[in-house]
């Protein structure tokens, strides 16, 4: 490899959300682009007019801009290797495929889908190829005369590729090695249509990666047979010294089994599959997204990035910046990676528990706000950090802190029964005096205070705590008894105690 500079684009085609494969697939991008100091490119490749889905486009910019991915050129963005939207480079492409037919290595067919049909049940297996093209209706059968005179008719046509048979075609992938293929196995691929005066995928992505000087292109498996085409292609144009570099990542498998990962393992097992919600423009159906489902961009990042590589050693919490230090392309796995979206929850409880509180604090609000509650953002952070160990979702804060900010109308009738003994009435009684009495309501005084009182009556000490948490929570959950009280304030702790000794007597 020449020591240009690296350029790798993520190119995808706005059909639809962006299936979270394709996350991983710009990830690996851009970790790449970033450890050598290179450039990561946004291209749309919107060539296909039938496939085209509005909001797709906005869709995808707004999912990386949420995973913390930003690009350095392309649509949005700008460049000097615009325009980045391929329906926007018509004329671009028209030059080149002039190029190939001036040259003879493409040729013009005007065979319609009726025809070709036609020859698919005449012949088995039919191909349009050496050994049939020659059967065919196009500019290497007809007459010149012919062939000018149809097009000056306006007969639609389309611009094929003619692919010399019995030709050794050597992909070198960074992942996958040598992949060696005969020439004589790929048909005469479309690369332009008259009808719609644009070129087809193969192309227009050949002729982009030259131009915007791609060094690498990273993308799907699933595109790894169309790489021998495109080596062929890059030969036919003569910038083989320039063809970028091929990595083909492994495909993202069910979590339960083999086979690729679908919309539909989402729907049957509860992930999202997409990074952001999706509302289909069509059907109105709506599809979760990692983000409404609470996840944390930087989980959502160190999962991904693991799905198909690892450092290599035991670490799995990783940051954008140590993954790119220590990102290898070469040390992909060939092998499909299993899409383990429980190990995607794990992440995420990890990485709000490395979070700030104050990070985590507006979405607790949002929250809080949905069930009636307004309070300081510093009451609402001080729950944060109480309670965020022990969740994954932010979501989740609510039914377990419920009780911070709402005083139980009803107790745990199993808690109730194991916890509150015959004399926990009157102990209640006893500690709510003590309580009463405190002028210093700090954790460090009560807790010396009520510890106290609790050794000189020679109380068990988890009779007085279990029994108090019932009367302050309603059941047997929650942090540290003077956590609690110190949170609800003197006040709202006696009031408890009194309305609990009352109904549970
Ligand atoms: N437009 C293709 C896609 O949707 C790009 C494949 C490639 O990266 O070459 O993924």
């Amino acid at each position: 490899m020449t020591d240009r500079k690296v350029r790798v684009r993520f190119a995808p085609s706005p059909t639809g959300p962006l299936h979270i494969g394709g996350v991983r697939t710009a990830l690996y991008n851009y970790l790449f682009a970033k450890q050598h100091g290179g450039d990561f490119i946004f291209r749309i490749e919107d060539t296909d007019s039938n496939r085209f889905v509005p909001g797709a486009e906005e869709y995808i910019a707004e999912a990386f801009q949420w995973l913390g991915l930003p690009f350095d050129e392309g649509v949005g963005i700008g460049g000097d290797k615009g325009p980045y939207r391929q329906s926007e480079r018509r004329d671009i492409y028209k030059k080149y495929v002039d190029q190939l037919l001036a040259e003879g290595k493409a040729y013009i067919a005007f065979d319609t889908p009726e025809e070709l049909d036609a020859k698919r049940t005449e012949i088995q297996n039919f191909q349009y190829d050496a050994t049939t093209r020659g059967l065919m209706r196009n500019s290497l059968t007809l007459s010149k005369e012919e062939v000018e005179s149809l097009i000056a008719e306006g007969k639609q046509y389309v611009v094929r590729f003619l692919i010399h048979p019995g030709e050794d075609v050597l992909v070198n992938d960074l992942i996958r090695g040598e992949v060696r293929i005969n020439s004589s196995i790929l048909d005469d691929k479309v690369l332009y249509k008259s009808a719609d005066n644009l070129p087809t995928y193969h192309l227009a992505n050949i002729v982009d990666d030259h131009l915007m000087e791609i060094s690498h292109v990273i993308r799907g498996e699933e595109w790894l047979p169309s790489a021998p085409l495109h080596v062929l292609l890059y030969r036919a144009f003569g910038w083989e010294e320039t063809m970028p570099q091929f990595a083909h990542l492994p495909l993202l498998l069910k979590p339960d089994g083999k086979g690729k990962l679908s919309k539909r393992d989402g729907d049957r097992l509860g992930f999202p599959v997409f990074p952001l919600q999706w509302t289909d423009p069509k059907t109105g159906d709506v599809s979760s997204g990692y983000r409404e489902s609470g996840y944390l961009p930087q989980a959502v990042v160190n999962f991904l990035a693991l799905l198909g590589w690892n450092p290599g050693t035991e670490q799995e919490l990783l940051s954008l910046d140590e993954l790119v230090a220590q990102f290898d392309l070469s040390k992909c796995s060939k092998a499909g990676a299993r899409f383990d979206y429980v190990k995607g929850t794990w992440f995420n409880h990890e990485y709000i528990l490395h979070s700030d509180d104050a990070a985590l604090t507006p979405a607790f609000q949002e929250i809080l706000k949905q069930n009636g509650i307004e309070t300081s953002d510093e009451r609402a952070e001080k729950v944060v950090a109480l309670m965020k160990g022990r969740i994954s979702f932010v979501r989740e804060l609510w039914p377990l802190c419920k009780f911070f900010f709402v005083a139980p109308t009803a107790y745990d009738e199993k808690t109730a029964k194991k916890r509150w003994k015959d004399y926990s009435a009157q102990q209640m009684a006893e500690l709510k005096e003590v309580i009463a009495n405190l002028d210093d309501f700090s954790m460090e005084h009560q807790e010396a205070v009520v510890m106290g009182w609790i050794a000189e009556k020679e109380y068990k000490t988890g009779d007085i705590m279990n029994a108090w948490r019932l009367t302050l929570v309603g059941e047997g959950i929650g942090p540290h008894m003077f956590e609690i009280s110190h949170f609800l304030g003197k006040d709202e702790t006696l009031r408890r105690m009194e309305k609990a000794i009352e109904v549970l007597g």
